[in-house]
């Protein structure tokens, strides 16, 4: 019998899982035009691209339960996707798979002050979650620098910390239940709005799943009231090795800001040129924040000097008032930004144990040396969260290499340094083939089990999260 070329076969396949989505959602919920998936080829870990078969965009669980039962029932895979913020390459689509948008499932659905939950569906973003709730004086606290375009989709998928997290915790301590949508379609609800819900704590085993159990759709959020005040101090230093050892004396000394930020100067000579925040131009900078009442902000500022000063700073700068507070604040969220405007970067996320911040820092100074590449640092230093920026020129053949290379070699150290391989952004396509510097084979397993029992064609965020080897004969089954 005489075969259509390889070509038309795939074509063809498309044709048809194309025509079967449109059979289940409204004509604009499908994308399938080549031009128009390119849109949704990449996260912001832009190294990597692969335009999609196509992409949905549907508006509720039903919808949701709906396309994966008919990709569930034709073997196609499926890349779950918030706004495609992920730095780790969690939402990059492959050639093979639909991606399934959650962008336009944005809705408040409960909010219940008496008992501080508000319930969304997970395309809402991170900051529109406290703007439906900050008139009645409360807040939603993960807040990471990219609040005003994530959505709680990814927040919950990755995980997701941010600059006051030290206080409040991340995702999952303010996570209260979920609807899960999965792979074959059934729509199972994990939690509830109260603490501690009954079973197996399955919520804690979605909560930093990277899309990889099934398809979040809703999810019930703790709120918490909005603090009396809050003042952020800056803090200057002539070297990063003395900024570490401070942040580690202020954690000692047993004092809990709800944030201590951490920039080195090619990022606050970068950030100031952009948001023009007042930072003082030195080699290392402490962005700390405490907050209560006017009498408590007093009595652990004072403490914070004290610690501070025995580092000899070269600035010690409270916020004088509201607008400087937004500035210094602004400064901080917009240093990715800003890095990006200069530079090509690749922005690694790995934890260590605060104590070896000073250690680490100095080692990553010499790995750059002796590759050649410049990093920046940003990070979330309070809870020992690292960002090195590695800057790198994507134009010049070799650099991207050599960049992935050096990015590998720090988050090695910081497992070597009792820390892990990622705080905040997820494992992804990025750490993937790490996965087994941090876990042995046996820990390996017990996840791959998870998956197993979630997911058994394991058709959801393929090749992602898991190290191919590992995963090989999984895949092929
Ligand atoms: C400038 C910048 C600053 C950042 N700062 C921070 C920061 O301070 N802290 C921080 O933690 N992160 C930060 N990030 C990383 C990123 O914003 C977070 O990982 C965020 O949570 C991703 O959300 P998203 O909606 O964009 O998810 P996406 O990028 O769309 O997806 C992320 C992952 O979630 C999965 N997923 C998406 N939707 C669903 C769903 N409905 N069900 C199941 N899985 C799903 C995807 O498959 C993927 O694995 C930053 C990124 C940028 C670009």
């Amino acid at each position: 019998m005489e075969m259509p070329p390889p070509d038309t076969m795939v074509l063809s396949a498309k044709a048809r899982i194309v025509a079967a989505l449109h059979g289940l959602l409204p004509a604009d919920a499908v994308i399938s035009d080549e031009a128009e998936t390119r849109a949704y080829e990449c996260d912001a870990l832009t190294a990597y691209r692969c335009p999609p078969l196509a992409v949905v965009l549907p508006r509720t669980t039903a919808e949701v339960a709906s396309v994966l039962r008919l990709c569930h029932a034709e073997g196609v895979p499926v890349v779950p996707r918030g706004s495609g913020t992920s730095l780790a390459g969690g939402a990059l689509p492959t050639a093979d798979c639909v991606v399934l948008g959650v962008a336009r499932m944005n809705a408040v659905l409960e909010t219940d002050y008496d008992n501080r939950f508000v319930r969304v569906q997970t395309g809402r973003t991170n900051l529109s979650v406290t703007g439906a709730v900050e008139a009645d004086g409360f807040f939603y606290a993960p807040d990471p620098s990219s609040q005003l375009a994530c959505a709680i989709a990814g927040n919950i998928a990755m995980n997701s910390g941010g600059a006051h997290c030290l206080k409040y915790g991340v995702t999952t301590n303010n996570l209260l239940g979920v609807t899960l949508v999965q792979m074959d379609g059934t729509v199972v609800e994990i939690g509830g709005p109260y603490m501690d819900a009954g079973g197996l704590d399955l919520l804690g085993v979605i909560c930093g799943s990277e899309g990889q159990l099934g398809v979040v759709t809703e999810a019930t959020l703790r709120i918490l009231p909005k603090p009396e005040g809050a003042r952020p101090v800056l803090v200057g230093f002539d070297s990063n090795e003395v900024a570490g050892e401070c942040v580690s004396d202020i954690i000692k000394a047993g004092v809990l800001p709800v944030a201590i930020e951490f920039m080195d100067r090619p990022c606050i000579e970068a950030t100031e040129a952009f948001a023009k925040a007042g930072y003082p131009m030195c080699e290392a900078l402490l962005i700390i924040e405490v907050e209560g009442s006017p009498a408590e902000i007093d009595e652990q500022l004072a403490l914070i000097k004290t610690i501070a000063l025995r580092h000899n700073p070269v600035e010690f700068r409270e916020a004088a008032d509201e607008d400087q507070a937004k500035r210094i604040w602004l400064g901080r969220k917009s240093a990715f930004g800003a890095m990006g405007q200069i530079n090509d970067y690749m922005c690694l996320d790995g934890t260590i144990p605060v104590s070896s911040l000073p250690y680490v820092l100095r080692r990553i100074g010499e790995m750059s040396k002796e590759i050649g590449l410049d990093v920046a640092n940003v990070f979330h230093a309070g809870d020992g969260n690292m960002h090195p920026l590695i800057l790198f020129d994507a134009n010049k053949p070799g650099d991207l290499e050599r960049c992935e290379a050096l990015g590998a070699d720090i988050l090695r150290l910081c497992v070597e340094v009792g820390g892990c391989l990622t705080g905040e952004h997820g494992v992804g396509i990025e750490k993937r083939d790490l996965m087994s510097v941090q876990f042995a084979p046996d820990d390996l397993e017990a996840q791959l089990k998870v998956k197993d029992v979630f997911d058994p064609r394991w058709l959801l965020n393929p090749a992602k999260v898991f190290p191919l080897d590992a995963t090989a004969s999984r895949r092929a089954a």
